[in-house]
């Protein structure tokens, strides 16, 4: 969602700024997964959502899925209200999963026959609130472009509700939820090197099979609170209600009113509205950091210079030497220190200022699948505060080469 409630250091933008549309050359994508369903034609996208964008009163449930079965022959189910809460207890508390800037979302379990053709299965029920950050033209998104699409780095939406101003999107239930969650929450536990990795790729060829297609899907929000975990951690892409229809013909960007969230926009998206691949690439490189760092993209209670991850990173990622000063403190120093140290320069580069310095995301999934090949696993820091005793092994681990004090720590003398 474009902002959680819940949570301050995610601010979202609104600018409402209206940029001018410079068409140039064609930009070329490729790199879909062989086992996903492809994505179809755009046109009936952009139809779909003139055709519906309107007022809430525009809107009527059966027109909307008689029009996606028509279009994309859509799998969609059209739940009733009355049929939602009933699984939900009401929208109990003790359902309650999260809040996002959408509305709750509450844990359900759809039964054998609830609906012919729907297997019996946990599901994730959001519920548009209405005085909220997000509306109807950000359901209708999260519908038009959930309802095509199928690929298993995204999120599967199951059905969906429209009664008056009843705002409803029923999803395969994620067990694990966000990656946020994981990184972020005081109580969870550390992710290990491995399952950071495994994320990754897993969100980087989510972003990929989006890109792919013959006119791009630009998600336009990618952040950890919406890269959503299942049991086993395969990661997939949630919150489709910014996506956009990505340059068609000779034009290399769409020109669009500026949203996402701080933190990890790009800044020539921020600055100019215009919106490309390369926009997601670089919000790919922030969650990247995050992954590698275990700190938010944006943490204002954090010195000046350390609030803004990408400026804090920048000096230290070019070196291992340096960089260890940065690894997320919660790994324990249980990391490939060749891997992070890769991992850390593609994230730089995703990060390039400048949109054509920034990698393509099958190149991106293919670099990140070549760390899975390090089996070395850092010895070379340990837990911090080092131990009081003279021992170098903590654990049967030697801890020659030192002890990782979290940041902030070591200075960067510039030379
Ligand atoms: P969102 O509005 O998408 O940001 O969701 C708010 C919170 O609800 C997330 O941080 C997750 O913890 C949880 N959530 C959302 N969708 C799902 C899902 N499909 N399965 C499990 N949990 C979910």
């Amino acid at each position: 969602m474009t902002a959680a409630k819940c949570c301050s250091v995610e601010d979202s933008i609104i600018l409402g700024i209206n940029f001018s549309h410079k068409p140039k050359s064609k930009a070329h994508h490729n790199g879909s997964e062989s086992s996903s369903r492809p994505i179809g034609p755009m046109p009936s996208f952009r139809r779909l959502q003139v055709a519906y964008s309107g007022s809430l009163s525009t809107c009527s449930s059966q027109r909307i899925n008689e029009d996606l079965a028509q279009t994309f022959g859509s799998d969609l189910f059209d739940f009733q209200l009355v049929e939602l809460k009933g699984i939900t207890q009401n929208f109990s508390r003790s359902y309650l999963l999260g809040e996002g800037g959408f509305g709750k979302v509450h844990k359900a379990y759809v039964d054998e026959g609830f609906r012919p053709g729907l297997k019996p299965q946990a599901v994730a029920v959001k519920h548009l609130d209405i005085e909220g950050l997000q509306g109807h033209r950000e359901w209708l998104a999260e519908v038009i472009f959930l309802g095509q699409l199928r690929h298993p780095h995204l999120v599967k939406l199951i059905g969906y509700c429209c009664e008056e101003d009843e705002r409803l999107l029923v999803y395969e239930f994620m067990p694990r939820g966000s990656l946020e969650n994981h990184l972020f929450k005081r109580l969870s536990i550390s992710l290990p090197w491995g399952t950071r990795l495994k994320i990754a790729i897993g969100a980087a060829k989510g972003l990929a099979f989006l890109h792919g297609a013959e006119t791009p899907v630009i998600y336009r929000d990618f952040k950890t609170s919406n890269i959503l975990l299942d049991s086993d951690f395969t990661a997939k892409l949630s919150d489709f209600g910014l996506a956009k229809m990505g340059p068609e013909g000779s034009n290399t960007h769409v020109t669009t009113r500026v949203m996402g969230t701080y933190g990890y926009a790009a800044p020539e998206y921020v600055s100019t509205g215009h919106l490309t691949t390369k926009s997601d690439v670089y919000s790919f490189g922030v969650v990247l950091l995050e992954l590698l760092t275990g700190r938010r993209s944006m943490e204002k209670s954090r010195p000046k210079g350390e609030q803004h991850l990408v400026d804090w990173v920048r000096p230290y990622a070019s070196s291992s030497r340096r960089l260890r000063y940065i690894i997320d403190p919660r790994l324990g120093g249980q990391y490939s220190v060749k891997g992070a140290k890769e991992m850390a320069q593609l994230a730089i580069q995703c990060v390039s200022l400048n949109p054509k310095d920034r990698p393509k995301m099958p190149m991106v999934v293919e670099k990140l699948e070549g760390l899975q090949n390090y089996k070395d696993m850092a010895i070379t820091c340990g837990l911090w505060p080092p131990p009081t005793t003279k021992s170098s092994r903590v654990n049967g681990v030697s801890t020659k080469g030192g002890y990782c004090k979290p940041s902030p720590v070591a200075p960067i003398r510039k030379s």
